[in-house]
């Protein structure tokens, strides 16, 4: 029996991690898919304070996992494939090994997005990757795609001309969603070739490798073959929430739903970070809804001894 499982280990479950370790609670997290969320896929991190040089992603989280680790919080590999939020204790099940807890904080954040087409997911890993600060580095001298006109797709298009010898940046719309400091980065980089509006048809890899990809002019109809040796999809996230669908409140989108700070509509169930968040998803509100979810489970357990 635990006081308290946190289901993450991006930078909202660890800061809930080190809150509630710091309280006493000798908190479990279970790591989930990606141990250390999307921070851990990130390059350089401008804007989380405290670091006036910036910092790495990976850097950042590791140095909140020993953060954790140093007050006594615990930590299990695994992805949550069931729970069971009917009563209390709380189940949740992680493969083989189902935990009870007191209270449960749920930052299990959310899910690079793909095109839709055919044959992609066989690509991930063959020239397809959703994560430019792993893959960047495979890619020395080749031409490379980035799809998407977010901010995501701005930072890996400039990320990305460390390596590459060419970067196209292909987004499907004239305008960007981007914020302007980084459209004007991305315009000002000699290495990058805009490519807009541009719809991704095709992804070719004749032998199981990518080569090249058909792009179509939304406005004109006409396609385009570009050939390149890699395509990085940056066309955003889905919250990893299906595993609460039924149990927890949540939106049209999946993100779960939050009251009063962490509050869901299950009592001793808290949320933080990506998971209930669309509209800031930026590492430091992540950290500060963690830290929120540990305050007002930390509550919650000094209302419930049993
Ligand atoms: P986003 O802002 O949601 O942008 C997604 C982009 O992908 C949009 O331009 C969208 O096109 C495009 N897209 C979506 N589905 C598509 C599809 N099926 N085919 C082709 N294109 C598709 O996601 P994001 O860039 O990942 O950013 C997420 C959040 O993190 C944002 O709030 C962003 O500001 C923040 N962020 C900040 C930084 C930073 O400040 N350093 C870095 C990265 C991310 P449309 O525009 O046509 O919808």
């Amino acid at each position: 029996m635990h006081n308290v499982v946190i289901i993450g280990s991006g930078c909202a479950g660890l800061t809930a991690a080190i809150y509630a370790a710091r309280a006493n609670l000798k908190p479990l997290v279970i790591d989930g898919r990606e141990q250390g969320g999307q921070l851990a896929l990130t390059t350089h991190v401008e804007n989380y304070p405290g670091f006036p040089d910036g910092i790495l992603g990976p850097e950042l989280i590791e140095n909140m996992r020993k953060q954790a680790q140093r007050f006594g919080a615990e930590f299990k590999a695994g992805a949550v494939n069931e729970v069971d939020l009917t009563h209390r204790p709380f189940k949740i099940t992680a493969g083989k090994d189902t935990y009870e807890a007191k209270a449960l904080i749920v930052a299990a954040g959310a899910t690079a997005r793909l095109l839709g087409l055919a044959g992609e997911h066989d690509l991930i890993g063959r020239g397809l990757s959703t994560c430019a600060t792993c893959d960047g580095y495979f890619f020395r001298e080749k031409a490379i795609a980035v799809v998407g006109g977010g901010d995501s797709a701005m930072e890996e298009a400039n990320f990305l001309t460390r390596y590459a010898s060419k970067v196209y940046l292909i987004h499907r719309r004239k305008e960007f969603r981007a914020s302007k400091i980084m459209i004007d980065r991305v315009r000002a980089n000699p290495k990058v070739e805009v490519v807009i509006p541009a719809i991704v048809e095709e992804i070719h890899a004749p032998n199981g490798h990518v080569t090249g990809v058909r792009v179509r002019n939304p406005e004109g109809q006409e396609s385009t073959e570009i050939a390149l040796d890699g395509v990085f999809v940056a066309i955003g996230h889905d919250p990893n929430s299906t595993v609460f669908k039924g149990q927890l409140e949540m939106d049209s989108n999946g993100y779960l739903i939050s009251n009063h700070g962490s509050l869901t509509s299950v009592p001793g169930v808290f949320v933080a970070g990506d998971v209930q968040d669309h509209r800031y998803r930026q590492a430091v509100t992540a950290a500060g809804s963690g830290c929120m979810a540990a305050l007002d489970a930390e509550k919650f357990l000094e209302g419930h001894t049993d």
